[in-house]
């Protein structure tokens, strides 16, 4: 089974929580056992997995923007945004995770977010479930 959705996003990084949806497409998807691959077909933005807490999620940009703060990125001159590509490859651009007895099976203290590093921008994620 294949779904999309899109994500609208208003900053340039940003992180959006997107559990609930990927959990309702499972739901709905009446598979019970099997694997749903979350996948942004986006070369400046991923996936991540980790706590909604809103300190976190700013530590979490503090990190990775200062990763890609001290280079002279040549990709810069074509349409400047060689930061953004690279945090994409860093983070990811897909996460493969488990469904039981048509659940999720996800930690408390993790939630999946779309990470955006190039917005704001309109964001495709595929769901496939298998
Ligand atoms: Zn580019």
């Amino acid at each position: 089974m294949l779904k999309e959705f899109n994500i609208s996003t208003e900053k340039k990084y940003e992180l959006v929580d997107i559990t609930e949806r990927v959990e309702r497409i499972v739901q709905e998807s009446n598979i019970k056992d099997g694997l749903v691959l979350v996948f942004v077909p986006h070369s400046t933005a991923g996936i991540v997995l980790t706590e909604n807490e809103s300190s976190l999620k700013k530590d979490w940009l503090k990190v990775l923007k200062k990763l890609v703060s001290d280079f002279d990125f040549l990709h810069n001159q074509v349409d400047n945004n060689a930061d953004s590509h690279i945090l994409s490859g860093l983070i990811g651009q897909g996460k493969t995770l488990i469904v039981e007895n048509g659940r999720l099976i996800i930690g408390t203290w993790q939630q999946i977010f779309l990470a955006e590093f190039d917005g704001p921008r309109t964001r495709k994620v595929i769901i496939k479930i298998i």
